[in-house]
């Protein structure tokens, strides 16, 4: 008799936005809540975040991973929070060997930064699942995050949850304040992001920097980005990509979270 195989679990691209999400109740977090309620409870939480660039790919490989405050100009009662999930060395290893012959550096100094635990905390906010966190390497192209994500798409059969931690339009220099409408060329950028994971169009997406001024000035720098091309590359011809919640923040930064597979 053959044991039920566990069920896939899904992968999800987190827009982060703001720090303060950890402290607020929005509608973004609201939908952040209900995902990790809905969804079976993970064995571990692989997060790629845009908050963690290196030269190499590194995994995070400590038995308690620290906190990471990594901002500035916030409240205290932000620094004062603290997501104390475990770490998974063993899963850190099984990464390691997946993502072979990229040579995996694992990393005991980083800990979980705000990209990852900001989101974290209302997806699940006991912090008792496991979670590892794996580097973006710098100096590597969209193509290889993508397959970096294809490589690790066998642990979805194996009840860990990947997730990325980013934002699609993230331009901090070009934010307002006030709730005025988002300028066209951050809902242009937005809205073809969104229809590319619809139509399942992910050549285009990993040629996002080819789209000219609109991706120029969404997308500065790629570290927000990125965390999405490994997302998709744990996608299955047989799945489709979900829009969980969407919306433009402060006039350049982009809340949308992006659900690869069922839910439940
Ligand atoms: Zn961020």
């Amino acid at each position: 008799m053959n044991a039920t195989p566990s069920k896939r679990m899904p992968a999800i691209f987190f827009g982060h936005g703001s720090p303060m999400n950890a402290l607020e109740e929005n509608r973004y977090t609201a939908v952040w809540q209900q995902l990790g309620a809905s969804m079976p409870r993970p064995k571990a939480i692989l997060a790629v975040s845009a908050h963690w660039t290196t030269r190499g790919t590194a995994v995070t490989a400590m038995a308690a991973p620290r906190t990471i405050h990594d901002f500035g100009g916030f409240p205290q009662t932000l620094f004062d929070l603290q997501y104390p999930a475990p770490g998974d060395p063993a899963l850190a290893a099984r990464v390691r060997d997946l993502l072979a012959p990229v040579d995996v550096q694992m990393d005991h100094s980083w800990g979980l930064d705000h990209g990852t635990w900001s989101v974290l905390i209302k997806a699940f906010p006991h912090a008792d699942v496991p979670v590892i966190q794996l580097s973006i390497d710098g100096t590597q192209s969209n193509a290889h995050y993508h397959e970096l994500g294809r490589k690790l798409a066998v642990l979805r059969d194996a009840g860990i949850l990947i997730i990325g931690t980013g934002d699609v339009v993230h331009n901090l220099r070009m934010m307002t304040r006030g709730n005025g409408p988002a300028p066209d060329w951050a809902v242009r950028f937005n809205d073809k992001v969104r229809d590319c994971l619809i139509r399942n169009e992910i050549e285009q997406l990993i040629d996002y920097p080819q789209w000219g001024r609109d991706a120029e000035l969404a997308v500065p720098t790629p570290e927000h980005f990125s965390p999405l091309l490994y997302i998709v590359g744990t996608k299955r011809n047989d799945e489709a990509i979900s829009i969980a919640v969407d919306g433009i923040e402060a006039g350049a930064i982009s809340m949308l979270t992006a659900v690869v597979g069922a839910i439940d």
